[in-house]
């Protein structure tokens, strides 16, 4: 079984960015640090905000693990014990809220359920670190489907090493596996680099000259449920 994406290009696996592709967490990382630093935050207005982002951002980059990020980030407003300890709670706590506060994107689970009843093989690939990322699959109820971290495969898009570990994960031949994802550079141009099939769904509408600057050979969508009418 293959899936026909145009009239010149066919697939026979497809891998999923997880975040605003599949699902929406509604920056739960974010959200729930400046929870943490609620007096700081009220007193030092966007400040705080902006500080968090930007660990975020390091982190997301693989420039700081996530502890780390938290761990300066909650230094900065409480005492270095108390910060120390937060560290362990934010992270129960963002995993406890990601089990059940996943939106998923429109078309995602109808779009994944048919290609698997229709037997092709499906993956996430996904930029984060564990357990956070297993929490939104579960959330989403995609927790079946094999999914490759970053933090665990030692490698972020768009890294050529994430999309192999995709492709060995999938058992099929790059150029007739798909990548499918809403970032331009990670996930569009990181597969196309890898010599994958890139899927572009981006999150709001394009504007004329994003799509007119596509490289050749990407194919965009409007929703996941194109993918598998
Ligand atoms: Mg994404």
């Amino acid at each position: 079984m293959a899936v026909r994406l145009s009239p010149e290009i066919e697939v026979d696996a497809l891998g999923f960015d997880l975040d605003h592709t599949l699902g929406f967490d509604d920056r739960l990382e974010l959200r729930t640090m400046l929870r943490y630093a609620r007096g700081a935050a009220a007193s030092h207005g966007t400040a705080v905000r902006e500080h968090a982002s930007a660990l975020l951002a390091l982190a997301r980059a693989g420039r700081l693990t996530i502890d780390q990020a938290v761990a300066i980030f909650l230094g900065a407003y409480l005492s270095a014990s108390q910060a120390q300890a937060e560290v362990v709670r934010w992270r129960e706590e963002v995993v406890a809220e990601a089990l059940v506060g996943m939106r998923p994107a429109p078309g995602a689970l109808a779009c994944i359920e048919r290609l698997e009843a229709r037997g092709i093989p499906v993956a996430i690939l996904t930029n984060g670190w564990s357990p956070l990322q297993e929490a939104k699959a579960q959330s989403l109820g995609l927790s079946h489907l094999p999914m490759l971290i970053s933090e665990q495969i030692g490698a972020l898009k768009p890294a050529p090493e994430a999309f192999a570990a995709l492709v060995g994960q999938l058992g099929t031949r790059r150029e007739r596996t798909a990548y499918v994802g809403d970032d331009l550079d990670d996930d569009v141009l990181g597969a196309r680099a890898a010599a994958l099939v890139p899927i572009w769904v981006p999150e709001r509408n394009p504007a004329e000259a994003d799509l007119r600057a596509l490289p050749e050979g990407v194919v965009t969508v409007r929703t996941l449920e194109e993918l598998a009418p």
